[in-house]
């Protein structure tokens, strides 16, 4: 099993409980956190290319905001780089 190499300091892990209860979010870790699908991960590309502090602790590996939560307090750089991802990926 690949483990992420930020894991231990990666906001989504560490969620709240009441995000860890729903299914996506297991798929999600399954996928991204411990599978082949890490460097995939648009919290894990955002850290890495800008620093963790640019990191919004509510974006998911998929780069949308938790079920719930919004993009309203994301930096800048956390809006375009999900949007630069999404069109050169897209
Ligand atoms: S959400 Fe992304 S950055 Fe965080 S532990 Fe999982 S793969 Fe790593």
């Amino acid at each position: 099993m690949k483990l992420c190499p930020i894991e231990q300091d990666c906001a989504f892990t560490h969620c709240d409980e009441k995000y860890k209860i729903l299914p996506a979010m297991e798929a999600y870790e399954t996928k991204y956190c411990k599978g082949s699908e890490v460097a995939e991960c648009i919290r894990y590309k955002l850290s890495d290319k800008f620093g963790k502090l640019q990191v919004p602790s509510n974006m998911m590996p998929n780069g949308l905001p938790l079920p719930g939560t919004h993009r309203r307090d994301w930096t800048t750089v956390a809006l375009q780089y999900k949007r630069y991802v999404e069109n050169k990926d897209g």
